[in-house]
């Protein structure tokens, strides 16, 4: 039904929707309400997934692959996508984050209010479900209290050319456990002293089964909850419940969660057998995580750029971050598309960087107002100036389309001197083979301007053109007869020295130098690209000068250039090269 290519997660989907799954599971309001969870009407969601970040750092590119998934799918099939906050480890959470992360969910189109509802959780919200479910697990002799130290539990737990080891405080019964525990919960052991273990099988070839520690405890403060506790959930333990209580059908993670799921299972079909959460429970899938050539995603390495100050901040416009990605001039829908186009699989692989700038051409083409930029000016001046003209200080008028296939859209419009501003890549005193552009002898058509015929150049003492000459042939005006009647090979870019104006032009690069970073087990730091940013001083058309912060436009030639949102002013133009062009134009 959908205009979209499928997947292995929409078949998953589409089978649950046709089997009607889900359609008798009991709802009974929202999560926060998990004491009245199993009374109520059958859901009227159809599906129901989730996005839900850990608040300890900013999202970035992977991120905003399983944001445009989960939000995506759910839109698809007419479901709900809860956004929620996964808050169960305190020391690294903190507001500032969990702002940034709903500030880049909704930038990227998504949002998570549904038929009238804000879908809006925090796991923190939970913690009492989860501590009365903790008790329901040691009243079932499912769970215990350990107290070997750290290093026991590890030595204990065996690995995969052997089995564990019981602990010997496995065979407590419920009454000792249940009284541990609250000992635990009331702040009578030191942190670190005990943990619950669910108490599943020592022996399982499944590392993650061999009795998973699911609360530990931890004096600090949280973000949501304070000091109310001084013991929390484990991740493992937390998200399976997180999901329950909220009806989640489809909870999409991935792959290196793959092992969890047997754990993820367990769990949930125990707390549905004591009636605790709704059945049939919510099912784990596992898909490819996005891996990004020359960018690195995680959180705690980005961090690291950040805080050591190789980026300038988490919105440096280099980061793979939302917010570095915002700046950098990528639109929500190229990163859309982009989610699209690299679509999900079952098995890791590296997508090409070029696939992400290739979607933000694609979105920029048809809306980017176009404009003349010189990034490394040369200083072009046409002898015949004032013998064509009248006099030196002539200035003729030209336009272009503000985009070429938009004539609605209306036209720019600068002026032509007798100084002008070429690239310096323009001129060359040799031409190598196949070159068309200015060389003396040969003819060129400065682009909604006139035909020049190269002449020469002047250089400075260690042999670095600086200044070129041309003439002007007469009656080649682009858009008059005489254009018609002339043919060039070369046609080049350009602004008048006249009515220029001068700008500010970040030319990013690659963060990192090598193609996987943070792969080769070097030293990630090693990898960093040492030439990643490089400012010049360039010569923009004049109607630029209206450009707002944010705004996007098309340089020819040069590729796509955003107003910097935070640097870009009146008097202070400041434009950021979000990607070049697939091929340059001219040879
Ligand atoms: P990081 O390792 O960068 O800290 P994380 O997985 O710990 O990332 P979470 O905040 O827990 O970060 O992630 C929220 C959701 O985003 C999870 O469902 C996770 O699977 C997904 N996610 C994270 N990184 C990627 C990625 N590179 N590609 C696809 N999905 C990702
Ligand atoms: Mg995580
Ligand atoms: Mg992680």
């Amino acid at each position: 039904p959908l205009n979209k290519p499928s997947n292995f997660l929409r078949q998953i989907i589409e089978r649950d929707l046709a089997e009607g799954t889900y359609a008798q599971r009991r709802w009974g309001g929202e999560p926060g309400d998990a004491q009245h969870h199993l009374q109520g009407q059958p859901d009227p969601a159809r599906i129901r997934t989730r996005f839900p970040p850990e608040p300890n750092g900013y999202l970035h590119v992977g991120h905003a692959k399983s944001i445009c998934l989960n939000f995506g799918l759910a839109r698809d099939y007419g479901g709900v996508c809860h956004m929620r906050f996964d808050d169960t480890n305190p020391e690294k959470e903190d507001q500032e984050y969990v702002d940034g992360i709903l500030d880049s969910v909704k930038w990227l189109g998504f949002n998570w209010d549904a038929n009238g509802t804000s879908h809006y959780y925090h796991a923190s919200d939970y913690f009492d479900f989860m501590y009365r479910a903790a008790e329901y697990l040691i009243d079932k002799g499912l769970a215990y209290v350990d107290e070997q130290t750290a290093e026991e539990m590890r030595h204990n737990r065996g690995d995969f050319s052997k089995p564990g080891t019981d602990s010997p405080y496995r065979s407590r019964t419920p009454q000792e456990n249940l009284a541990r525990f609250r000992e635990m919960r009331d702040g009578k052991l030191a942190d670190g002293a005990a943990v619950l273990r669910a108490k599943i099988d020592m022996a399982s070839p499944n590392i993650n089964m061999r009795d998973p520690a699911i609360y530990r405890i931890r004096r600090a403060t949280h973000h949501n909850t304070g000091d109310k506790w001084c013991i929390y959930p484990m991740y493992t333990y937390a998200h399976p419940i997180e999901d329950a209580l909220e009806n989640i059908t489809h909870s999409l993670c991935t792959l290196e969660f793959e092992d969890q799921r047997p754990f993820y299972d367990w769990l949930l079909d125990r707390l549905s057998e004591g009636g605790l959460i709704n059945k049939p429970h919510p099912q784990q899938y596992e898909f490819a995580r996005l891996n990004l050539t020359y960018v690195i995603t995680s959180k705690r390495k980005l961090k690291a750029l950040v805080d050591e100050k190789h980026v300038t901040g988490w919105d440096d416009p280099r980061m793979p971050t939302i917010v570095g990605m915002r700046r950098r001039g990528y639109t929500p829908e190229s990163i859309q598309l982009f989610a699209e186009r690299i679509g999900v699989t079952k098995s890791d692989s590296w997508i090409d960087y070029s696939t992400l700038d290739q979607a933000l051409r694609d979105d920029l083409d048809p809306k980017a107002a176009r404009a003349m930029a010189v990034l490394d000016p040369l200083k072009l001046v046409i002898t015949n100036w004032a013998e064509v003209m009248g006099t030196d200080n002539f200035l003729d008028d030209c336009t272009a389309p503000v985009h070429p296939h938009d004539e609605a859209r209306g036209r720019r419009e600068f002026k032509f001197g007798k100084e002008l501003w070429i690239e310096r890549t323009d001129y060359e005193e040799v031409p190598p083979k196949g070159y068309n552009r200015l060389y003396p002898g040969n003819k060129v058509r400065l682009k909604y301007g006139h035909v020049i015929e190269c002449k020469g150049a002047t250089k400075d003492a260690t042999g670095r053109v600086t200044e070129v000459q041309a003439e002007l042939v007469p009656n080649t005006k682009s858009g008059t007869d005489g254009a018609a009647a002339i043919k060039v090979k070369g046609v080049i870019t350009w602004v008048a020295v006249a009515d220029a104006l001068e700008a500010e032009v970040r030319l990013y690069d690659r963060l990192f130098a090598v193609e996987q970073p943070d792969t080769s087990g070097k030293d990630f730091h090693e990898e960093l690209n040492p030439d990643s940013l490089k400012v010049v001083k360039a010569y923009v058309e004049p109607s630029l000068a209206s450009a707002k912060p944010d705004e996007k436009f098309q340089f020819e030639r040069h590729g796509y250039f955003v107003a910097d949102r935070k640097d870009h002013a009146v008097g202070s133009p400041t434009f950021s090269r979000i990607a070049a062009m697939k091929d340059s134009w001219i040879r």
